[in-house]
C-alpha cells in the first residue's frame, strides 16, 4: 500500500481522535505514509487555496500528541458536493493523484454512504462508526455514545440534586437525533422516572398525568428525560392556544421544545415550579470515556489491518463485547431494535 488517507466526517464524536491516533500507530508499524484529510469529504475537493488547507501528512509525533484531546483533530464537517456523483469522481481523482491507496472514514451512517460510493469508484474505503447518537443497528456501540451517556448522567444527577433540594420537577433534553438510546441509557442510569424517545409515541396529557401521580405520591423531583427527536412522536398538542389560554404569551407554530414543555407540565400539574435544561454540546466535546478510547483503538487499528490485508468496503463495529467488521452494504440494510423493554420499566408501564 503506497498511502492511506483518514478522515472524520459529519457530527463530531468524543474518541476520534484516538481513532486517527491507532490509525497512525498501525500505518506506522508498517511504514505506510498516513495523509490526513480536513473537514470531511470537503478536503476531497480541493476548494482551498492551499493544498495543506486540505491534507496533511500525518507524522506520529504530532498525531501521538492529540490522543488525549477531545474533539477532532482533523475538523469535520458536512459536504453538500458529495451528493453528486461528479464531485465523488473528482475526490476519488485526487486520492488516486495523492497515491492513497486506502481510506478510514470516521463517521456516521452518512459518511459511510459516501464511502461506499468511493468504494465503486475504486478507492478501497473502511469505516468507523464515529457518534454519538449510536444509531447504526449493526453494531452495538458506536464511538462517543460512552462518552455521550455519562456526560449526560453526570448533569442529571445535579439536577436531581437541585431538583430535590427545591422540589421542582424537571425536563432534561439530552441529543441522539433519530435515536433515543442516549435517552433510554441516560434514564436507566439515573433513576429518571419518565423517558421520551422518538421510537414510541407519546401525549403531553399522559406525561402529565404521570408527573401529577408522582406529585401525589410526594415526588416533587421527578425527571422527565426527552431525545432531542422525541418531539416529532408526540401526539398533536395545540401549545398555542393551551399556553395562550393559561395567560402563556407563546406565537402560532412556534416549535415545542424543552422549555416549553415545562412550561406545559406546569400549568397542567397544579403550577409545579418544573423546569428543564437542554444538556446540548457538551456531549459531543467531552474527552472520551475509557470505554470509548479502548473501541477506538481497536477499531483503529482493525480499519489499516483490513486496508493493509486488500480486504475494503467494510465498516468496523462492536458485536457481543468484540470488535468485527462487515461489509458497508450490508450493515447499512440492518435495522435498528429499540430497547423497549428497558423503556417500559423506566415509563413504568
Ligand atoms: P453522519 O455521517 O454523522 O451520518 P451526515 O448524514 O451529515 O452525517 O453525512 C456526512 C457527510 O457524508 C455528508 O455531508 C456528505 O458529505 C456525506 N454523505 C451523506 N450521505 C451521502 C450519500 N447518500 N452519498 C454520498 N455522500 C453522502
Amino acid at each position: 500500500m503506497k498511502k492511506i488517507g483518514v478522515l472524520t466526517s459529519g457530527g463530531d464524536a468524543p474518541g476520534m481522535n484516538a481513532a486517527v491516533v491507532a490509525v497512525a500507530l498501525n500505518a506506522a508499524m508498517y511504514g505506510i505514509p498516513l495523509v490526513g484529510i480536513k473537514r470531511g469529504y470537503n478536503g476531497l475537493l480541493r476548494k482551498s487555496e492551499s493544498l495543506s488547507d486540505d491534507m496533511e501528512e500525518l507524522r506520529l509525533d504530532t498525531v501521538l500528541d492529540i490522543a488525549d484531546r477531545p474533539g477532532t483533530y482533523l475538523r469535520t464537517a458536512r459536504c453538500a458536493e458529495f451528493m453528486d456523483p461528479q464531485w465523488r469522481k473528482f475526490a476519488a481523482d485526487t486520492l488516486r493523484a495523492m497515491d492513497i491507496g486506502g481510506l478510514v472514514v470516521i463517521g456516521g451512517d452518512g459518511s459511510f454512504q459516501g464511502a461506499r460510493h468511493l468504494c465503486h469508484l475504486g478507492i478501497p474505503c473502511i469505516g468507523i462508526p464515529g457518534t454519538i447518537d449510536n444509531d447504526l443497528a449493526y453494531t452495538e456501540m458506536t464511538l462517543g455514545y460512552d462518552t455521550a451517556v455519562n456526560v449526560c448522567v453526570d448533569a442529571v444527577r445535579a439536577i436531581r440534586a437541585t431538583s430535590r433540594s427545591h422540589d421542582r420537577p424537571h425536563v432534561v433534553e439530552v441529543m441522539g437525533r433519530h435515536c433515543g438510546d442516549i435517552a433510554l441509557t441516560t434514564a436507566v442510569s439515573t433513576g429518571a422516572e419518565i423517558v421520551l424517545v422518538p421510537e414510541v409515541r407519546w401525549s403531553v396529557e399522559k406525561v402529565a398525568a404521570r408527573l401529577r401521580e408522582q406529585i401525589a405520591k410526594g415526588n416533587y423531583r421527578t425527571t422527565i428525560i426527552v431525545a432531542e427527536g422525541c418531539w416529532e412522536s408526540m401526539e398533536p398538542f395545540d401549545m398555542y392556544t393551551f399556553l395562550n389560554a393559561h395567560g402563556k404569551r407563546c406565537y402560532e407554530g412556534e416549535p415545542i421544545s424543552a422549555y416549553r414543555f415545562a412550561s406545559i407540565l406546569k400549568r397542567m400539574c397544579g403550577n409545579v415550579e418544573a423546569r428543564a435544561t437542554v444538556i446540548g454540546y457538551t456531549q459531543r466535546g467531552e474527552q472520551p470515556t475509557a470505554r470509548d478510547s479502548a473501541f477506538a483503538f481497536e477499531a483503529g487499528n482493525l480499519a489499516v489491518r483490513l486496508l493493509r490485508d486488500g480486504i475494503s468496503n467494510q465498516v468496523v463495529g462492536m458485536r457481543e463485547g468484540k470488535v468485527f467488521y462487515m461489509s458497508i452494504d450490508e450493515a447499512l440494510k440492518e435495522k435498528r431494535h429499540f430497547r423497549r423493554e428497558l423503556y417500559n420499566l423506566v415509563n413504568r408501564m
